[in-house]
């Protein structure tokens, strides 16, 4: 404890949120949901004292928790509002799901492999965010009895837009992904479907594990 009554992960969680600012992240709504979502809930314990690190960290199945300025940037390209609909296909450790949790109406989340859709599952429980559900199954295939969404976040690095993804979203929607080869400088993107078709603004590089067709068939779990 500090003088102000501050535990250390308190203080932890607020050097975060500064560094978030430093590196250029100044969206209020979207800081605030992120002061207020305990990312060292998300990750391995062997990890939790670095979960206040602006990193991407290892989560179980090989699989990783984005870094927080990724999720930052991308949340804020979404322009989410407590109207929105989200879907997102890559559900990993759950967090990014409960930051977008504290901005839109609901989230569908998907996540191929069972046992991390379980444990995000519980996660999502123990903060009591009751908009949030979170499915396993093959995220390219959407959720379409859901359909259609205001916006959809995909978490997994692909070619392109996935068409049956585009199809489920709203005209007027926005998907925010990362595109290109995962052991390759990927591109963050941006589509906006109109009337006329879609229009894409690129973000930057970053570096996702890629998006895989169907789900795990000699899994354990
Ligand atoms: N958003 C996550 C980070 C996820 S990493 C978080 O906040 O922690 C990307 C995730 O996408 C991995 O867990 C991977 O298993 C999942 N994934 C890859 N292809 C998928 C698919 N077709 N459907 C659903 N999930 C998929």
């Amino acid at each position: 404890m500090t003088d102000l009554g501050m535990t250390d992960l308190d203080e932890q969680r607020m050097r975060l949120i500064l560094t978030l600012r430093q590196r250029g992240i100044t969206d209020p709504a979207v800081l605030a949901a992120m002061e207020k979502t305990p990312r060292e809930m998300f990750v391995e314990r062997a990890f939790s004292g670095r979960a206040f690190e602006d990193t991407a960290l290892p989560i179980a199945c090989g699989q990783t928790i984005s870094q927080p300025t990724v999720v930052a940037a991308m949340t804020r390209a979404l322009e989410l509002d407590a109207k929105c609909k989200v879907l997102e296909v890559g559900a990993g450790s759950g967090y990014h799901a409960a930051v977008m949790a504290r901005l839109a109406r609901r989230v569908y989340a998907i996540e191929r492999h069972r046992a991390l859709a379980q444990q995000a599952r519980e996660r999502i429980e123990a903060l009591d965010l009751s908009n949030v559900v979170i499915r396993s199954g093959d995220g390219t295939r959407g959720w379409p009895e859901q359909a259609p969404f205001d916006r959809i976040l995909v978490t997994a690095a692909a070619e392109d837009a996935p068409r049956r993804l585009v199809e489920q979203l709203r005209p007027g929607g926005i998907m925010v992904l990362p595109v290109g080869d995962s052991d390759d400088a990927q591109k963050l993107i941006k589509v906006v479907k109109t009337e006329s078709g879609l229009s894409y603004t690129e973000l930057g590089e970053v570096l996702f594990v890629p998006l895989v067709e169907g789900v795990p068939e000699d899994a354990p779990y």
